[in-house]
Protein backbone atom coordinates (compact mmCIF):
# COMPACT_ATOMS: atom_id res chain seq x y z
CA UNK A 1 0.00 0.00 0.00
CA UNK A 2 3.08 2.56 0.48
CA UNK A 3 4.07 1.94 -3.34
CA UNK A 4 -0.36 3.35 -3.84
CA UNK A 5 0.04 6.59 -1.48
CA UNK A 6 3.39 7.67 -3.57
CA UNK A 7 1.21 7.14 -6.86
CA UNK A 8 -1.83 9.45 -5.25
CA UNK A 9 0.81 11.86 -3.85
CA UNK A 10 2.00 12.18 -7.30
CA UNK A 11 -0.75 12.43 -8.83
CA UNK A 12 -2.07 15.45 -6.23
CA UNK A 13 0.85 17.53 -6.54
CA UNK A 14 0.49 17.16 -10.44
CA UNK A 15 -2.75 17.74 -10.89
CA UNK A 16 -2.81 20.64 -7.96
CA UNK A 17 0.12 21.87 -6.36
CA UNK A 18 3.01 20.43 -4.63
CA UNK A 19 1.06 23.04 -1.71
CA UNK A 20 -2.11 20.75 -1.89
CA UNK A 21 -0.39 17.58 -1.54
CA UNK A 22 1.58 19.50 2.05
CA UNK A 23 -1.69 20.18 3.29
CA UNK A 24 -3.25 16.92 2.08
CA UNK A 25 -0.01 14.95 4.15
CA UNK A 26 -0.30 17.06 7.34
CA UNK A 27 -4.25 16.46 7.76
CA UNK A 28 -4.17 12.89 8.93
CA UNK A 29 -5.25 14.57 12.42
CA UNK A 30 -8.46 16.69 12.65
CA UNK A 31 -7.29 20.67 12.33
CA UNK A 32 -7.95 24.03 12.06
CA UNK A 33 -6.81 26.21 9.63
CA UNK A 34 -5.23 28.72 11.15
CA UNK A 35 -2.87 25.45 12.98
CA UNK A 36 -2.49 24.31 9.90
CA UNK A 37 -1.54 27.78 8.10
CA UNK A 38 1.13 28.12 11.06
CA UNK A 39 2.33 24.64 10.91
CA UNK A 40 3.18 24.61 7.28
CA UNK A 41 4.06 28.25 7.42
CA UNK A 42 1.65 29.44 4.55
CA UNK A 43 -0.80 32.32 4.76
CA UNK A 44 -4.05 31.82 6.08
CA UNK A 45 -6.04 32.89 2.84
CA UNK A 46 -3.91 30.48 1.08
CA UNK A 47 -4.70 27.56 3.00
CA UNK A 48 -8.18 28.41 2.90
CA UNK A 49 -8.53 28.70 -0.37
CA UNK A 50 -6.86 25.27 -0.82
CA UNK A 51 -8.88 23.61 1.62
CA UNK A 52 -12.24 24.44 -0.24
CA UNK A 53 -10.21 23.40 -3.14
CA UNK A 54 -9.23 20.01 -1.68
CA UNK A 55 -12.93 19.65 -0.59
CA UNK A 56 -14.37 20.26 -4.03
CA UNK A 57 -12.35 17.54 -4.76
CA UNK A 58 -13.92 15.64 -1.91
CA UNK A 59 -10.05 15.01 -0.78
CA UNK A 60 -11.06 16.41 2.60
CA UNK A 61 -14.03 17.29 4.95
CA UNK A 62 -14.85 18.88 8.23
CA UNK A 63 -16.43 19.12 11.21
CA UNK A 64 -18.00 22.06 12.19
CA UNK A 65 -18.18 22.80 16.14
CA UNK A 66 -19.98 25.60 17.89
CA UNK A 67 -18.98 27.67 20.77
CA UNK A 68 -22.26 27.76 22.79
CA UNK A 69 -21.03 30.60 24.73
CA UNK A 70 -19.27 33.10 21.72
CA UNK A 71 -21.28 31.79 18.94
CA UNK A 72 -18.05 30.99 17.49
CA UNK A 73 -18.06 28.12 15.01
CA UNK A 74 -14.67 26.55 14.22
CA UNK A 75 -14.09 23.78 11.38
CA UNK A 76 -11.58 20.76 11.76
CA UNK A 77 -10.70 19.68 8.70
CA UNK A 78 -9.31 16.20 8.54
CA UNK A 79 -8.05 14.10 4.90
CA UNK A 80 -10.71 11.58 3.50
CA UNK A 81 -8.03 8.75 2.51
CA UNK A 82 -10.96 6.89 0.90
CA UNK A 83 -10.93 9.43 -1.71
CA UNK A 84 -7.57 9.36 -3.16
CA UNK A 85 -7.88 6.44 -5.66
CA UNK A 86 -10.61 7.54 -6.80
CA UNK A 87 -9.32 10.85 -7.31
CA UNK A 88 -6.03 9.36 -8.44
CA UNK A 89 -8.01 7.02 -11.21
CA UNK A 90 -10.36 10.33 -12.32
CA UNK A 91 -6.76 12.79 -12.97
CA UNK A 92 -5.41 9.94 -14.73
CA UNK A 93 -8.27 8.81 -16.90
CA UNK A 94 -8.99 12.32 -18.09
CA UNK A 95 -5.26 13.43 -19.37
CA UNK A 96 -5.13 10.12 -21.15
CA UNK A 97 -8.45 11.04 -22.96
CA UNK A 98 -6.97 14.32 -23.55
CA UNK A 99 -4.11 13.12 -24.78
CA UNK A 100 -6.11 10.38 -26.84
CA UNK A 101 -8.10 13.28 -28.66
CA UNK A 102 -4.76 15.02 -29.47
CA UNK A 103 -3.13 11.99 -31.01
CA UNK A 104 -6.92 11.05 -33.15
CA UNK A 105 -6.48 14.52 -34.58
CA UNK A 106 -2.90 15.02 -34.97
CA UNK A 107 -1.34 11.91 -35.90
CA UNK A 108 -3.59 12.04 -39.57
CA UNK A 109 -3.38 15.78 -40.03
CA UNK A 110 -0.70 18.06 -41.91
CA UNK A 111 -0.24 21.39 -39.58
CA UNK A 112 1.25 24.99 -40.44
CA UNK A 113 3.39 26.76 -38.45
CA UNK A 114 3.69 30.66 -39.03
CA UNK A 115 5.93 32.94 -36.14
CA UNK A 116 3.32 32.40 -33.45
CA UNK A 117 0.97 29.34 -33.63
CA UNK A 118 0.39 26.61 -35.41
CA UNK A 119 -2.75 25.82 -37.40
CA UNK A 120 -4.58 23.20 -39.51
CA UNK A 121 -4.55 22.89 -43.15
CA UNK A 122 -8.12 24.69 -43.13
CA UNK A 123 -6.85 27.49 -41.02
CA UNK A 124 -3.83 28.56 -42.95
CA UNK A 125 -5.86 28.11 -46.47
CA UNK A 126 -8.66 30.47 -45.18
CA UNK A 127 -5.80 33.15 -44.95
CA UNK A 128 -4.42 32.67 -47.79
CA UNK A 129 -1.19 30.97 -45.84
CA UNK A 130 -0.65 34.15 -43.95
CA UNK A 131 -0.73 34.93 -40.75
CA UNK A 132 -3.34 37.54 -39.55
CA UNK A 133 -1.67 37.73 -36.15
CA UNK A 134 2.08 37.86 -37.28
CA UNK A 135 1.78 38.26 -41.01
CA UNK A 136 4.16 35.36 -41.50
CA UNK A 137 3.63 32.88 -43.98
CA UNK A 138 2.36 29.29 -42.94
CA UNK A 139 5.08 26.51 -43.32
CA UNK A 140 4.17 23.07 -43.26
CA UNK A 141 5.34 22.01 -39.45
CA UNK A 142 6.35 18.05 -38.67
CA UNK A 143 5.01 17.67 -35.65
CA UNK A 144 6.56 14.25 -35.17
CA UNK A 145 8.35 15.24 -32.31
CA UNK A 146 5.07 16.60 -30.71
CA UNK A 147 3.07 13.11 -31.50
CA UNK A 148 6.23 11.41 -29.75
CA UNK A 149 6.21 13.49 -26.95
CA UNK A 150 2.43 12.31 -26.65
CA UNK A 151 2.70 8.80 -27.21
CA UNK A 152 5.35 9.30 -24.05
CA UNK A 153 3.53 11.05 -21.82
CA UNK A 154 0.68 8.70 -22.92
CA UNK A 155 2.75 5.48 -21.69
CA UNK A 156 3.98 7.00 -18.52
CA UNK A 157 -0.17 7.95 -17.70
CA UNK A 158 -1.06 4.55 -18.52
CA UNK A 159 1.37 3.12 -16.26
CA UNK A 160 0.56 4.79 -13.38
CA UNK A 161 -3.35 4.33 -14.00
CA UNK A 162 -2.52 0.41 -13.88
CA UNK A 163 -1.13 0.61 -10.56
CA UNK A 164 -3.60 2.09 -8.58
ZN1 LIG B 1 1.34 33.99 -36.59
Amino acid sequence: MAEDNKIFEDVIAEALSTEHLKVVNALKKPKRDLDLATELGLEDTAVRVILNDLHERKLVRYKRTKNHETGWVTHHWVKREDQLANFSRWYLKSQINKINKYLNYEVNSIRFRCGCNVVSYDDAMSTGFICPACEKNYEEYNNTADVEEKVCELTRLSSLLNQT
